[in-house]
């Protein structure tokens, strides 16, 4: 892929042909014309402000929820963390928290700070911004119940503060306003003084006895439909372990597929329909992504 032209106007550091594939949990994609690490918001802003405006642009946290295709990604990809990881407490129950901190931190410090219930955050291997993208959750938690206002940046550079009203939320489902990436979120929780790091030793705990932690997954493969899990419908369609290419569904949770370590993101891209097309014919019922699929085919 070409390089995008980009101004030299900031400190961040800009990669061209960088591999998604170091930038994804399941550790497959193909390039990004340009990845960008900016140093800080005001570093994003120049670099925003720059950017010829036909160049498009995607946002990354870790990595964990997306499925980059081989032939990798045009234009810009932007990766908040590293740069935006201030968090900080505001008062009695508010936390400000920027979108670039792992959400394993987050969990950590609020149990420091005896503020709950945020221990749910401790086991979702990604960034705030990739949780106010998804609405992530765990264990009955989930991130916009604890969202009062995010901070936002548009395409153009510009800077806002959006109340947690101008988003419509549901379960893995954001509908935001405007098309922005996430800088930092107000959020509030209980003050629970008994919150306690062992809450989270039992969390983590009871994940790793049902999903296979370690394996190079993209966690969740589908949502849950209404009523049902998809682990459930994937396996008893007996499609555990079911295989093409390098790729997997897990032994251990139906709903995660593995890279085995020779997978491409075809092979993952083509399990997920073919699991989708079995699963519709055995039960009736379409399974819809929660992996967000991007990119350009090989
Ligand atoms: C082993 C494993 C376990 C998991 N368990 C859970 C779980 O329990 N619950 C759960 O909900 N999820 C889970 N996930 C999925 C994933 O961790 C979450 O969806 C997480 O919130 C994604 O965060 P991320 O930073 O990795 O985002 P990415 O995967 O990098 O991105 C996900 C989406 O968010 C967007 N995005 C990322 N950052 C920004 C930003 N700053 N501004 C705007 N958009 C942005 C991306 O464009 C993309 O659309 C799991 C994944 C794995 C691998």
């Amino acid at each position: 892929m070409n390089a995008v032209a980009v101004s030299t106007d900031f400190a961040g550091r800009v990669m061209h042909n960088e591999p998604m594939s170091r930038h994804t949990s399941w550790h497959v994609g193909g390039p990004a014309e340009t990845y960008f690490e900016p140093r800080d918001a005001e570093d994003l802003v120049a670099f925003l402000r720059a950017l010829p405006t036909d160049v498009s642009v995607h946002w990354i946290g870790l990595g964990s929820n997306v499925l980059v295709r081989d032939g990798g990604l045009r234009g810009v990809v932007i990766s908040v963390h590293g740069a935006l990881d201030g968090l900080e407490r505001l008062n009695e129950a508010q936390v400000w928290c920027e979108a670039g901190v792992a959400c394993a931190r987050l969990a950590k410090q609020c149990v420091k700070w005896g503020l709950g219930p945020a221990e749910f955050f401790a086991g979702i291997p990604g960034t705030l911004g990739g949780a106010l993208a998804m609405n992530a959750g765990a264990f009955g938690g989930e991130t916009w119940r604890h969202v009062l206002e995010v901070e936002t940046i548009d395409r153009q550079g510009v800077r806002r503060k959006r109340p947690a009203a101008e988003f419509r939320v549901g379960y893995r489902s954001v509908i935001a306003p405007g098309e922005e990436g996430y800088l930092a979120a107000r959020l509030v929780f209980e003050h629970r003084p008994e919150a306690h790091q062992d809450e989270i030793r039992d969390l983590l705990a009871r994940r790793k006895q049902s999903q296979p932690i370690g394996a190079w997954s993209g966690g969740s493969t589908f949502t849950n439909p209404p009523g049902d899990h998809a682990a459930r419908l994937i396996d008893s369609a007996g499609l555990k372990g079911y295989r093409i290419g390098g790729a997997s569904v897990s032994n251990k949770h139906a709903n995660f597929f593995i890279n085995e370590g020779e997978a491409t993101a075809r092979d993952l891209e083509e399990l997920i329909k073919h699991v989708q097309r079995t699963v519709e014919q055995v039960h009736g019922v379409h399974l819809e992504p929660e992996v967000r699929i991007m990119g350009e085919p090989a």
